[in-house]
């Protein structure tokens, strides 16, 4: 937990959020702000900056594995979905606690 990070208030329901799935080490909610018909951001509970700072193969296989499991529950299986991680400044990374951003329910640009 750390006390200025945004995501650590909402693992810690201190913020409401809209959550999807949530486990021991891992919860989901509707991103505040949809790029995307379903936008859904997949948060590890542990505080890490972003993938740089991912060392926890088992952790990320877990992410992994929970991305696939709500991409089927929204249906995005079949017309496929985007999963984007914004890693550090020139990415435009704004919430410094790893997130992944799956984004669906429509034809995505490419950029
Ligand atoms: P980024 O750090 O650029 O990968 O993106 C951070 C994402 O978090 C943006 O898509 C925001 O819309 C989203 N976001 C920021 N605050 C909240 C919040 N309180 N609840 C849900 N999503 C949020
Ligand atoms: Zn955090």
């Amino acid at each position: 937990m750390k006390d200025d990070c945004i995501f650590c208030k909402i693992i810690n329901n201190e913020i409401p959020s809209t959550k999807v799935y949530e486990d021991d080490t891992v919860i989901a909610f509707n991103d505040i702000n949809p790029l995307a018909p379903i936008h859904i951001l997949v948060v590890p509970k542990i505080h890490i900056e972003n993938l740089m700072e991912l060392e926890n193969n088992e952790l990320l296989a877990h992410l992994v594995e929970v991305i696939k499991k709500i991409a089927i529950e929204q249906g995005l299986d079949k017309d496929g979905f985007r999963v984007v991680t914004n890693n550090g400044e020139n990415a435009g990374q704004v919430v410094k606690h790893l997130h992944f951003h799956i984004l669906g329910g429509k034809k995505l640009e490419i950029n």
